[in-house]
C-alpha cells in the first residue's frame, strides 16, 4: 500500500435530492475532490464519526430533520467549512445558518462553475487543508484542482487513468512504487494482478512525457518490482 494516500480535499455532500447530489458528486470528482455522500442527518453523523471531511455541502431540508440542527451539532465539535445548499427565498434560514457558523451558501439552482469557485474559496480560507494542489517535478507540473498537467509550460492531455497514475507518481517522487501499489491506487483492489493494463498506461504516459528524442524519461522501470518517478538526467 502507498503509505501516504493521495491527499486531495474530501467533501461530504449531505443532500437527499438525488439529481442534485449526483451532480455535486460528478462535478467535484471530476476536479479531483474525494466525495462522500449522505442522504439524511443520520447518515451524515455516521459519516462524520468515521471521517471528518475537509468541507461539508449541506442541504437544509433533509428527510429526518433540518440541516440547521446538523450544523448546530457539527459546530460543537468541528470547524470545517460548511456551504449551505438553500432554496430560493429561504433568507431567514440562510441567515440562521450563517449565524450558526456556515461559511457560505449556494442558492439552488446553481451552476457547477459557481459551486467549484465557492468550494475553492472556502477551502482556501480554511486551515484544515494543508495539502498542496500543485505537484511539481522538474519541468512537469500537475495541478490537482484543475486536473491540468503541463510539461515545460505546454499542456499535456492525459486520460483519467494516466492522470491518476501520474498523480500517484508525483506524490511519491524518487520512491519505487510496486505494480500492485499502482494498480490498487489507480484501478482499485480488483485489478492488483492486471499488470498488462499498468504496462500499457505507463507506456502511454511515458510517450506523452518524453521529449521527441526520447532522452527525457521521467518514469524509470525498476525491473521486476515497479516504477519510480524521478527527475530525468540532463541529456
Ligand atoms: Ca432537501
Amino acid at each position: 500500500m502507498i503509505s501516504e494516500r493521495i491527499r486531495t480535499a474530501n467533501v461530504l455532500v449531505v443532500e437527499d435530492d438525488w439529481p442534485i447530489r449526483h451532480l455535486l458528486k460528478v462535478s467535484l470528482s471530476a476536479h479531483a475532490y474525494e466525495v462522500s455522500e449522505a442522504e439524511t442527518c443520520k447518515e451524515a453523523f455516521t459519516s462524520l464519526a468515521k471521517q471528518v471531511p475537509d468541507l461539508l455541502l449541506l442541504d437544509l431540508g433533509l428527510p429526518d430533520g433540518s440541516g440547521i440542527e446538523l450544523l448546530r451539532r457539527l459546530r460543537q465539535e468541528h470547524a470545517i467549512p460548511v456551504i449551505i445548499l438553500s432554496v430560493q427565498g429561504a433568507e431567514t434560514t440562510k441567515i440562521e445558518a450563517l449565524d450558526l457558523g456556515a461559511d457560505d451558501y449556494l442558492t439552488k439552482p446553481f451552476s457547477v462553475d459557481e459551486l467549484l469557485a465557492r468550494v475553492r474559496a472556502a477551502l482556501r480560507r480554511s486551515k484544515s487543508l494543508h495539502a498542496p494542489t500543485l505537484l511539481t517535478c522538474g519541468d512537469l507540473e500537475l495541478d490537482l484542482e484543475r486536473r491540468h498537467v503541463t510539461l515545460a509550460g505546454h499542456e499535456i492531455s492525459l486520460t483519467p487513468n494516466e492522470f491518476s497514475l501520474l498523480m500517484a507518481f508525483m506524490r511519491n517522487q524518487d520512491r519505487v512504487l510496486t505494480h500492485r501499489q499502482l494498480l490498487k491506487e489507480v484501478w482499485g483492489e480488483g485489478y492488483v494482478d492486471d499488470s498488462h493494463v499498468l504496462r500499457v498506461n505507463v507506456c502511454n504516459l511515458r510517450r506523452k512525457l518524453n521529449s521527441p528524442d526520447g532522452k527525457r524519461n521521467y518514469i524509470k522501470t525498476e525491473p521486476g518490482v515497479g516504477y519510480r518517478l524521478c527527475l530525468p538526467r540532463p541529456a
